[in-house]
């Protein structure tokens, strides 16, 4: 009985490893991409996609490899990276692993330059908070994944087509319930929102922290304080990610009103996380204005 049940082991072990060691891997480097993987690899039980960065961190602004990010990258067939910067970390992957296929989802995206007063000017890397260039992600993952993956090619192309879909929808449901806030002024935390607010219209009057940090000196708030005023006290947007001291500070000051927007850089790891999460933005403009 005892020489069955050693036996019975050893053949589950050997069937978990075979079938572990068949599974590829693709590593996304955060939030946003690994949702957009979860849709584009949705029923494909040989592919694990699996995420550099705990779902609670925020942007990667600045983010320095651990050595369990190498760990994980040592055994994965692709990454799947924001790009435009974002991952400013790359080169030493490459670097370390010049075998890793890199999918860039910046590919194809207009990029629009970082707000700074430094001299040279950085792209803004936030390209996934408008539909259509989360649209264009998903098609640069599913374009590269199929050539990465040709076993899977038609579940890939298939699922592709149907979450990209859904993302049209989504763009144009935006489109349309934002129309009564266009041209409004919106104070936003950090530099997250041009792409969404040229997609749906609205204007950024001014960022809180530019440099992404969650402190401000007296002196940068008291020019973020000076700005608001200028652009008369609109409604300023803390995100869930950061502390929202300051917004609170320069509203006590001016009386400009706080709501939330989430850059969408952390949450559940459902496949519906990006279209729940732009509806709630909407909504949360649409609050902001209904005053
Ligand atoms: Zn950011």
């Amino acid at each position: 009985m005892r020489k069955i049940f050693v036996f019975m082991l050893a053949v589950l072990l050997a069937l978990t490893m075979t079938a572990h060691a068949e599974a590829a891997k693709v590593m996304t480097s955060f939030y946003p991409m690994y949702i957009f993987a979860m849709n584009v690899f949705n029923g494909i039980d040989g592919i694990e996609i699996d995420c550099m960065t705990a779902p609670e961190t925020g942007c990667l602004h600045d983010y320095q490899l651990l050595v369990g990010d190498m760990m994980k990258l040592s055994d994965a067939a692709a990454l799947i990276v924001c790009g435009a910067g974002m991952e400013s970390y790359l080169p030493d992957v490459q670097q370390q692993f010049p075998e890793l296929a890199v999918i860039d989802c910046s590919q194809g995206i207009a990029l629009l330059a970082e707000e700074s007063d430094e001299e040279e000017a950085e792209l803004n890397a936030h390209t996934w908070l408008d539909a259509q260039n989360a649209i264009k992600i998903v098609n640069t993952i599913a374009e590269n994944a199929v050539l990465l993956f040709p076993e899977y090619a038609q579940q890939i192309a298939s699922n592709a087509l149907a979450y990209t879909d859904k993302l049209e929808a989504l763009d144009m449901q935006l489109k349309d319930q934002l129309s009564p806030v266009q041209g409004k002024a919106i104070v936003t935390f950090h530099d997250a929102f041009p792409y969404f607010a040229n997609a749906y219209g609205l204007q950024i009057a001014a960022v809180i922290s530019e440099e992404h940090e969650e402190t401000l000196s007296p002196a940068q708030l008291s020019q973020v304080i000076e700005t608001v005023r200028e652009a008369g006290n609109p409604p300023l947007f803390t995100e869930p990610q950061y502390s929202a001291a300051a917004a609170y500070a320069v509203s006590a000051e001016t009386g400009a009103p706080i709501f939330t927007l989430d850059p969408l850089v952390s949450g559940d790891f459902e496949k519906d996380a990006y279209e729940a999460g732009m509806q709630r933005n909407a909504e949360a403009l649409l609050e902001a204005f209904a005053q």
